[in-house]
């Protein structure tokens, strides 16, 4: 790939990062970003470092090179799930639309393409929209939603994205299926998990401890339905196809799709505004195009760009560095070239922690909070929360998590949350028939996949897989999963003490609530084991360009750059922390969301707030 290699190999390494930072506070870089100026004229401004001076200015492109010129009223930057529903919004509304995506279309719709082509997102989620409302989901409150989303995201969000989000998700995702035939919507599985009356009973106002998700998510997977003859139908996932009707009917709109061109600059006028972006092809050759309206960013986050990640992802950062190299990350197509280009022209990022720091954890098949135990045998968190984090601190990352045969009846208490199973879908069948199949005491142990029979992207099954063993007593289970001396008796204590908690009703050690608190005592057991060093990176991003109410990118004195919009995975102040289990599939319902209202915006229609219209 011609430039694209240029590109990667020009791309600073680590060490040429540190040099360049060094080499910053001498000026010779200050050119390719314009200096911090926030501590004002002291001292502090002296020492302090501008993290954004690292990205060198990209050499020139010669006129040879720049083989064709398009105007248009509007330019979409990726056509993932953000950047495909913003193009089919802009041409719907009567603009004209180009939409640039570095894939080849082939890769692109392809069983391995990282996103869009895997087809990997599977659930969207949205709130209140008529599909799900007519399915049974109940009214989600406004306040509620709003104060629970920053609440796990200790209130760094943007405030304006979450009001959007909660406005518009609903009528986004109503809008998109409207085409869809009904044969293939009614394929469609309104995600319910689990409003079982054990649920309800249990947690009668939703609130686990102060948590709650809601139910939103539309899961586009086929149906999954055991056949008269005792077999399960291949689950096929089918969003990528809805996706790719709405391309092929903004294409009917006259919308242009360019596939296998990768934007790595963005083109301002005299003003400083941005007119326009360039994107080189395979043969190396740049197009310019330039946007009359704006030019929209939705190329996902910069998981896949490693100096980028090193500069600004201060959570990748600490982890890489300051405790084990990751071995794998998750696969996701943001390389980032789009956002660098932001930043080399004043763009802001949205303050984090950036990039999703947890990583994998291994976890038993039935995502219910069953005791985890460190590689000392020692318990160390409520595992209701995120305990992937209290992971990381285990010597090694190394730890375990142990179940019994209740689970059944305890995964009827699960949430809502993201990857949550479906105990009331024909799937939980299936997936209850991979449990049994685990042969108590084999040593092989079993693998559950947690799609419900859902085809996944080979790679990332692998990534995703984890073993669950199996046993008769505790004892055998502990040998199986490789625990031996004192951290096995440590664990062989640990539950003990753990099923006395339970018996009390009340988690002494880390606060988990008593609903859950469910003793580990019915064999036969089954445990996994995990290492939480083992890969960065989760299903999303979180952390992007800080944008306005309008998705119009901010400069770093918070100003908009006019003509420059991002949304999706590309804007930053959604999931600041985490994956928020708010709402099962939230990264799509958002992605798709602040798509669509970024091209509203550039366009001047975004729908004004009560608050704007003064009501
Ligand atoms: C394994 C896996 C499973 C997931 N499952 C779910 C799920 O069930 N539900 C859910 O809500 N979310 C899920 N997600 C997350 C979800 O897919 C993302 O959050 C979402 O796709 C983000 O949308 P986006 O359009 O911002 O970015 P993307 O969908 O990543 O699209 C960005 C596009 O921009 C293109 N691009 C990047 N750089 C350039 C460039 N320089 N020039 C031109 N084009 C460029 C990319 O090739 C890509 O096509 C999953 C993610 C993974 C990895």
């Amino acid at each position: 790939m011609g430039t694209s290699e240029e590109k990667l190999t020009a791309n600073v390494s680590r060490r040429g990062f540190l040099k360049g930072a060094v080499v910053s506070t001498t000026g010779a870089l200050a050119a390719a970003a314009a200096p911090y100026s926030g501590f004002g004229a002291g001292e502090a401004a002296d020492t302090c470092e501008d993290p954004y001076a690292f990205l060198e200015p990209l050499p020139e492109v010669p006129e040879k090179d720049i083989v064709s010129t398009i105007t248009k009223d509007i330019i979409v930057v990726g056509a993932g799930n953000c950047g495909h529903v913003a193009a089919l919004t802009a041409v719907t509304e009567g603009a004209s639309v180009l939409c640039v995506e570095k894939y080849d279309k082939e890769f692109f719709y392809s069983e391995r393409g990282d996103i869009m082509g895997g087809g990997y997102p599977q659930e969207v989620g949205t709130v209140n929209s008529r599909w799900m409302m007519k399915r049974g989901a109940p009214y989600i409150p406004y306040e509620d939603f709003a104060n629970q989303w920053q609440r796990q995201q200790a209130s760094r969000c943007n405030p304006d994205i979450i009001r959007d989000f909660y406005r518009h998700s609903g009528e986004t995702i109503d809008w998109l299926i409207s085409d869809v035939s009904d044969e293939l919507m009614s394929q469609a599985v309104g995600f319910m998990c689990p409003p079982t009356p054990e649920f309800k009973a249990a947690f009668p106002d939703n609130s686990i401890g102060g948590w709650y998700s809601w139910i939103g998510s539309i899961q586009f997977f086929t149906k999954f339905e055991k056949n008269p003859d005792g077999t399960w139908p291949v689950r096929k996932r089918f969003w990528l196809k809805i996706c790719q009707q709405h391309i092929e009917k903004a294409k009917g709109l006259g919308a242009q799709f360019e596939f296998g061109q990768t934007v790595d600059r963005l083109i301002r006028n005299d003003k400083g505004d941005v007119i326009g972006c360039m994107a080189f092809d395979s043969s190396g050759k740049y197009h310019k195009y330039l946007g009359s309206k704006g030019v929209i960013l939705a190329c996902g986050g910069f998981e896949g760009n490693q100096d980028m990640v090193l500069a600004f992802a201060n959570q990748q950062n600490l982890y890489y560095f300051g405790y084990k190299k990751p071995t794998s990350a998750m696969p996701q197509p943001g390389t980032g070239e789009p956002i660098e280009a932001a930043i080399r022209i004043g763009a802001l990022l949205h303050l984090g922690p950036t990039g999703t720091g947890s990583g994998r954890i291994a976890e038993l098949p039935f995502r219910a909070p069953y005791p985890q135990f460190n590689g000392n045998g020692e318990r160390f968190a409520n595992e209701f929360t995120l305990s992937g984090y209290a992971a990381q601190y285990q010597p090694d990352g190394l730890y375990c998590q142990i179940g019994d045969n209740k689970w059944r009846e305890y995964m009827k208490l699960m949430p809502y949350g993201h990857g949550s199973i479906d105990v009331v879908n024909p799937a939980f069948e299936y997936f209850a028939e991979q449990v049994e199949k685990i042969v108590p005491g084999d040593p092989k142990g079993g693998y559950v996949p947690w799609t419900g029979g859902a085809e996944l992207n080979s790679e990332v099954q692998k990534k995703m897989r984890s073993n669950t063993w199996c046993a008769n007593t505790l004892s055998e289970l502990l040998d199986l999963i490789g625990y031996s001396g004192q951290p096995k008796a440590n664990i062989l204590a640990g539950i003990e003490r753990y099923n006395r908690l339970c018996a009390k009703g009340h988690d002494d050690d880390y606060g988990k609530p008593p609903q859950l608190m469910w003793a580990v005592d019915t064999p036969p057991f089954y445990g996994c084991s995990g290492r939480s060093s083992k890969s960065t990176g989760s299903v999303t991003w979180s952390g992007g360009l800080a944008v306005d109410k309008n998705y119009n990118v901010r400069d770093r004195d918070c100003k908009p750059i006019k003509g420059l919009f991002a949304a999706g995975n590309a804007a930053g102040g959604k999931m600041v922390l985490e994956y928020g289990p708010v709402i099962s599939g939230i990264a799509n319902g958002t992605a798709i969301t602040t798509g669509r209202l970024a091209a509203l915006s550039a366009l001047g229609r975004k729908p004004a707030s009560k608050q704007e219209k003064g009501e």
